[in-house]
């Protein structure tokens, strides 16, 4: 709770970046990931479809897997818990891929729901279109968190809902608007929480 509070107080006092003032590069993106739901075969395929589409947009990623370490400390991370469970008893339809909560500023978790993955691919045995799934959804929920103000988008990689076929057909990237709102969000989040730690 002290934690929000003071990155709050930050956020009043510091100017915030608009589009266009984002740096040219954008800052790595740390990711911790606690996974409880995907094979490591999975996770594998996940992370390099993130790493594409996000590559795509010049975000680099950094990947700790939290049963090894704890990545570096006095950075922004996002904590990307995979589930072994399907959203049953979170308040979410059934049919919830993922989610962030956006009880906070700067909400930096969000949740990957494997059975729901799986059922959604067709099959539980095709790894690779799981992985690939499972990256998209990844990508999905970062951008939420990146940008909560950016919302969805009509289409493609932001649409609310996903057609089977876009969980792991050909490639589906993020829509310009999108992309420029999850650097700047990056960018952002990784000020504030320098400006917190006092770096
Ligand atoms: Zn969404």
């Amino acid at each position: 709770m002290g934690l929000w509070t003071s990155r709050l107080f930050v956020a009043a006092v510091l100017p915030w970046l608009t589009p266009g003032e984002e740096p040219a590069a954008p800052p790595p993106l740390s990711l911790l990931i606690f996974n409880a739901g995907a094979s490591s075969l999975v996770m594998e395929v996940a992370r390099e479809e993130v790493e594409r589409i996000l590559g795509g947009i010049g975000v680099s990623t950094e990947w700790t897997d939290t049963s090894t370490g704890t990545g570096a400390p006095n950075r922004f991370h996002v904590k990307v818990m995979v589930m072994p469970n399907d959203p049953s008893g979170w308040n979410l339809p059934f049919y919830t891929l993922g989610v962030t909560y956006i009880v906070d500023e700067v909400p930096d978790t969000i949740y990957v729901f494997m059975p729901v993955v799986e059922k959604a691919v067709g099959d539980h045995r095709f790894a690779h279109k799981i992985g690939v799934a499972v990256g998209r959804v990844i990508v999905h929920e970062l951008a939420h968190v990146m940008n909560p103000a950016r919302g969805h988008a009509d289409a493609g990689l932001m649409a609310p809902r996903q057609r089977r076929r876009n969980l792991f057909g050909a490639c589906l990237d993020l829509d310009q608007t999108s992309a420029e709102a999850f650097r700047t969000g990056l960018a952002r989040a990784t000020m504030l929480t320098a400006a917190t730690n006092g770096q």
